[in-house]
């Protein structure tokens, strides 16, 4: 049987997508070769590749001025991308600081420019929050402003989009395609596939065009966004594999009501599980409401020493993956796109059980 994977990445996929993937693994098509050998020029490739993006543009309702690149080198490789195309002659940028995620972008990109560190981490009654943005020092001419929608590895989640004069460059590695989005609010959206869209290995940037042909000229092709825009996103040969699963994953989304459905799905999953936290003397979620993630529930159990068996109880009723990040600790709930409300369900129930039991 097929577990409940609560894993925060690489993550549950829809089970349908693998099995239409398993059905075409040996022969895709009736081509008599799996898609995993066939070259990325073609024609039978590169209209999968065409058609994953067309549906994402969809899903998303992506502007006619925006290009869609599916990049290699994960979200991680974009902490240095965008600067090196981005920084621009002012070569000075604004990097909101939430958390671990926005932290390795901002470092990073400070090996490269002038970064203004917002700091909008804070604590409210003991929660993490996010504070106001009428309190950040952002500067009057940086060449962009950096945050991280959905911080991962805290569970803290920007509730709504922020104002900025600058073109707005947001890291939705964890939050991409689990609520609606307006992208014409920002200069260039990224994310790693491997949370809410598909497997490791392929990155997913959003850039505005006017955004496409700044980098520093001394910088690989391979990183410049306006080559990869220009040969669509093959100036080498990209993760094939990924992009045409990435593609089912659309296709199943699209199926589903699109972003606007899996959203309503999402809010109910979300206020399921938070909702039986906050009922519970034995659970607690350590962030302000307000800032909650949708995607990644931490909590902590009354007696920490509880831990290892919650875990090991919580794998023997197939829902994995519950740990915390190895740096926070705790329990962490991922529930992407993938994970349906009865994994949700199936999760409070026996969280229910195991703390009548031990509380
Ligand atoms: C997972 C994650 C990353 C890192 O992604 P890689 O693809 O492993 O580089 C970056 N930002 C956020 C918000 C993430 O959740």
């Amino acid at each position: 049987m097929r577990a409940y994977n609560f894993c925060a990445g690489p993550a549950a996929l829809p089970t349908a997508v693998l099995e239409k993937a398993q059905q075409e693994m040996l022969d895709w098509q009736g081509k008599g070769l799996s898609i995993m050998e066939m070259s990325h020029r073609s024609n039978d490739y590169v209209a999968v590749a065409e058609k994953a993006e067309a549906d994402l543009r969809t899903l998303m309702n992506i502007p006619e001025n925006y290009k869609v690149l599916f990049l290699q080198g994960g979200a991680s490789l974009q902490f240095s991308a965008i600067p090196l195309n981005l920084l621009g002659k002012n070569n000075k940028a604004d990097y909101i600081h939430t958390g671990i995620w926005s932290e390795k972008a901002l470092k990073e990109a400070k090996r490269y420019g002038d970064i203004n560190i917002v700091e909008a981490g804070t604590l409210i009654d003991g929660k993490h929050a996010i504070t106001e943005q009428s309190t950040w020092n952002l500067s009057d001419n940086a060449a962009y402003v950096h945050y991280a929608d959905n911080e991962t590895i805290g569970g803290l989640q920007f509730a709504a989009v922020p104002e900025v004069n600058a073109p707005l460059v947001c890291d939705f590695s964890s939050s991409i395609l689990s609520a609606p989005l307006d992208v014409s609010k920002f200069g260039l959206i990224y994310a790693g596939a491997q949370k809410n869209i598909g497997p490791a290995g392929l990155t997913i940037v959003i850039i505005r065009d006017d955004l496409l042909d700044q980098a520093k000229p001394e910088i690989p092709s391979i990183l410049k966004y306006g080559d990869q825009a220009k040969n669509g996103s093959m100036v080498n040969t990209p993760a094939t594999y990924a992009w045409y699963l990435s593609g089912l994953v659309f296709e199943w989304l699209l199926e589903q009501g699109g972003v606007d459905a899996i959203y309503k799905i999402n809010q109910d999953k979300a206020k399921l599980l938070y909702g039986y936290i906050d009922s519970s003397d034995f659970y607690n979620n350590p962030i302000a409401i307000a800032n909650r993630s949708m995607m990644n529930v931490p909590f902590t159990l009354a007696d920490e020493a509880l831990e290892k068996t919650f875990l090991k109880e919580a794998e023997q009723n197939h829902l994995l993956n519950l740990a915390g990040h190895r740096s926070v600790g705790g329990m962490r709930a991922s529930i992407y796109n993938a994970v349906p409300l009865e994994g949700v369900q199936a999760l409070v129930n026996f969280m229910d059980d195991f703390a009548k039991r031990h509380g």
